[in-house]
């Protein structure tokens, strides 16, 4: 086999909840992931000569770092120090997903170049031995790899699936300029200044509505502690997120650190009209419709 082509995708966080600084500079999460149909593909492909090189096509592609800086050169990278590789790897990576918009993009091409390379160099490592890898490299790595609907914990890398039932219909106002989640946790924190910050817990009632798989009640437990950061720093969003509120939206969040604000929908007609009534405010310049859950990283080809 010389070619492997994994589909990996998106994440929405349902709940992210976040607790104190600890000492080693993460904060402690609880977060509950979503994986969502805004796919990107990452295809490995055999070189003899025991390089990694990556290349980036697709939108926003001119973003995205072409060496040790992308997430995926790293995971293949630490693949072949971890399985003794020599064989070397070309990694041509399609986005999808937006970049720097709180989507996991990287992080979910790290999970693909993982499942590609383990494929293609027949390394053939287990579940719990990728997941272990796909920690070092992110805290969202692991769940991009699990995919569905999980809780996450630690700082977001222990990853247990959750107890979910039913499909949701997603609508995604993306934003022109994405935004570095480093700065939005660092903003956060300084909105909380020395006031004390109680252990993160996910709300019951969005454990609830997950189990019933009622979207009402999903999109009324929507919540993410890094909401108000992101809102300071990118004012606008507030609008967009006002904006699908009136158009019906179920519920209305920030996904992750930002800038990508996700709406749920009551159905797929109700995501369509949402996502023509956003795109007609000019207030975002794309919007995209999605489904979740999904599975995570996978192989598609090879
Ligand atoms: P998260 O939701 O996990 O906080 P994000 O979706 O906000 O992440 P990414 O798309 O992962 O953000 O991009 C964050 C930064 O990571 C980018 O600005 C880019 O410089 C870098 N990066 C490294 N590897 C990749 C990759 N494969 N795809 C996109 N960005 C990458």
């Amino acid at each position: 086999m010389s070619d492997v082509v994994v589909r990996t995708p998106a994440k929405v966080n349902l709940a992210l909840m976040v607790g104190p600084l600890r000492t080693d500079g993460f904060h402690e999460l609880a977060s509950v992931y979503q994986a969502v149909s805004l796919y990107d593909e990452v295809r490995a492909t055999l070189v003899p000569d025991g390089q990694i090189t990556v290349r980036v096509t697709g939108q926003q592609a001119g973003k995205v770092p072409l060496d040790n800086g992308n997430l995926a050169y790293r995971a293949a990278a630490l693949l072949a120090e971890q399985a003794g590789v020599e064989t070397g790897v070309r990694l041509d990576i399609v986005k999808g997903i937006p970049v720097a918009g709180g989507m996991a993009g990287g992080s979910s091409d790290a999970a693909a170049a993982l499942v590609a390379c383990d494929a293609l160099w027949g390394t053939k490592l287990d579940r719990s031995a990728l997941l272990d890898l796909a920690a070092r490299l992110g805290s969202d790595v692991p769940f991009c790899l699990l995919g569905g609907t999980a809780v996450g914990s630690g700082h977001g890398e222990i990853v247990a699936p959750a107890l979910a039932r039913g499909a949701f219909e997603w609508v995604f106002a993306l934003d022109r300029e994405g935004m570095s989640t480093p700065a939005v946790f660092a903003h956060l924190d300084r909105l909380r200044g020395a006031a004390a910050v109680l252990p993160p817990r996910i709300p019951e009632a969005l454990m609830a509505a997950l189990r019933t798989g009622s979207a009402t009640d999903l999109g009324r437990a929507l919540a993410n502690d890094l909401q108000p950061a992101a809102l300071r720093l990118r004012p606008r969003l507030a609008q967009v997120l006002d904006a699908g509120r009136e158009y019906g939206a179920l519920g209305a969040v920030v996904s992750g650190s930002g800038p990508t604000c996700a709406f749920l929908a009551r159905g797929h007609g109700h995501a369509v009209d949402l996502s023509a009534r956003l795109a007609g405010t000019g207030l975002c310049p794309s919007v995209r419709i999605a489904t979740g859950p999904v599975p995570g990283a996978r192989v598609v080809e090879g």
